[in-house]
């Protein structure tokens, strides 16, 4: 890896946000470096390769009806794509019904509940389209769905994932949510889904990287930037750890893609405290059985005496993930840093999954081969309703003219891989802008 002390710009990053815009700023002329972390590019979209299995961290899967987007992934793969339906079941009630509901679910409710959902569907389909707005999640989306939907599908699903009360979350998170419908199964609603080829998720960073340094980005892994110094509106300094050593390099702009509350730290500013991330702790289980979950890519749990949330065999969609005959199981416990599951020890978190998944039939005794646990710090931004209140005093608070944020974690917002990079070509936009403000007045500076 070269070390360079010098950046025209400078990004903090190499998950899909900072990868994507080290591309668009070379397109431009731009000298980038890229300082990260961890020792390989990804971020959050890694996968874990493990005796034949792999195991992304969460669930991935491209998913996205923009034509650009679908472009750029089979143009960034080399075609090396699958597209896929993922299709999902949630366990209530002592079984398991297909998610979201269609119309043909419905059909078969009582009748008494049965016309009480049609009709509250029928109003919420009204409401959508005169753009109706409440001011948190559960008024928001029982408005859409009705209190007999809302209460069954959602409701306790939504408070054991965020771990707050859904009344406490922002009704902006609703639109992320795949609402019931009147047909198809695919869990991503009607949005396209792919999948690569070749590797799991990591296949896209991976290719993604390479394209970075073959035009020319400078990749340094391995580098943690500690501290950015500051003077009046603008940062001026910024040092990172690399190999125990701690060095400083010169850039004119800034694009973060690293956690809001890490930047805060960075700068040496308070984190403003509706500032939360929620974390996860993945279970991977490779499994002696080749048909985990039968017709479907992913079970929901949204019962509280379940420690879990989702779990799902990768084989349905990622088809080189799995040795033939076996699967490549992944259980997800959503949590915060240092509560009880995120200090359960490996090996009971490896008991407690497998001992629920044989309890409810998914599993069967001696089927699993081999086992893996990885904690993410880092997963969800929390949209609560304060946080949402302050999202923008929050990013302002940031405050410097030669910073700008992107990505899922750096700008704070709930997004998926697509919505990472437009958010680092809007940075990318906005530092440009900059550096041609910047270079105009030296212009004149230098005509005077
Ligand atoms: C469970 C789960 C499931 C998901 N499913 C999907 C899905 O199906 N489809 C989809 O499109 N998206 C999905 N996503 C979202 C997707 O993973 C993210 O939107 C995307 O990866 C965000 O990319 P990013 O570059 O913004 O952030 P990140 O990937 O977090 O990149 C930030 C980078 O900054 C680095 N960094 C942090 N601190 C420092 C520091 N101090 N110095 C240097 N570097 C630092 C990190 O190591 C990291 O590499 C999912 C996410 C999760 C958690």
């Amino acid at each position: 890896m070269i070390k360079r002390d010098m950046a025209n710009v400078l990004i903090i990053g190499a998950g899909v946000a900072g990868l994507y815009a080290s591309l668009k700023l070379r397109e431009e002329g731009h000298d980038v470096v890229i300082l990260e972390l961890e020792n390989e590019p990804g971020g959050m979209v890694r996968s874990i390769h493990m005796d034949g299995f792999i195991f992304d961290m969460g669930f991935h899967v491209i998913h996205t009806n923009n034509p650009y987007y679908k472009g750029f992934f089979f143009d960034l793969l080399r075609s090396q794509i699958n597209e896929v339906i993922t299709t999902a079941k949630s366990y209530y009630d002592g079984s398991l019904h297909y998610f979201p509901p269609i119309l043909r679910e419905i059909m078969r409710l009582p009748m008494r509940v049965r016309s009480r959902v049609l009709i509250d569907l029928a109003r919420g389909m009204l409401y959508k389209r005169l753009g109706k707005q409440k001011g948190n999640f559960e008024d928001q989306l029982s408005l859409l769905t009705g209190e007999y939907l809302y209460k069954k599908y959602f409701k306790h699903y939504t408070e054991k994932f965020w771990g707050i009360p859904a009344n406490q979350l922002s009704a902006k998170w609703v639109p992320q949510r795949v609402l019931p419908r009147v047909k198809g199964r695919s869990a991503q609603g009607n949005e396209w889904q792919a999948y690569p080829t070749l590797g799991g998720i990591d296949a896209i960073p991976k290719a993604l990287a390479q394209k970075a340094y073959s035009a020319g980005v400078t990749l340094n892994l391995g580098s943690m930037v500690v501290r950015i110094k500051t003077k009046a509106d603008r940062a001026i300094g910024l040092s990172y750890i690399k190999e125990s050593k701690e060095h400083d390099i010169d850039f004119d702009v800034i694009l973060s893609t690293m956690p809001l509350p890490d930047l805060f730290l960075a700068l040496a500013k308070q984190i403003p405290n509706h500032v939360e991330t929620r974390s996860m702790v993945y279970v991977f289980l490779c499994v002696n059985q080749p048909d985990v979950l039968g017709d479907t890519s992913m079970y929901f749990f949204p019962n509280e005496g379940v420690p879990f949330t989702r779990v799902f065999n990768q084989k349905k969609f990622g088809y080189g993930c799995a040795p033939n005959g076996s699967s490549a199981v992944e259980v997800e416990f959503p949590c915060w840093v240092e509560d009880k599951i995120w200090k359960t020890s490996d090996s009971s978190l490896i008991e407690v999954a497998t001992s629920y998944l044989k309890d409810f039939n998914i599993l069967k005794n001696q089927d699993v081969r081999k086992t893996a646990v990885y904690r993410q710090r880092y997963a969800y931004p929390v949209h609560s309703i304060q946080y949402t209140r302050n999202i923008d005093l929050t990013r302002q608070m940031v405050g410097l003219k030669n910073l700008f944020v992107a990505g899922r974690l750096g700008r704070f917002f709930y997004t998926d891989m697509c919505g990472a990079m437009e958010s680092a070509s809007i940075a990318v936009e906005d530092a440009l802008s900059f550096l041609s403000i910047k270079a105009n007045k030296s212009r004149r500076i230098m005509e005077k």
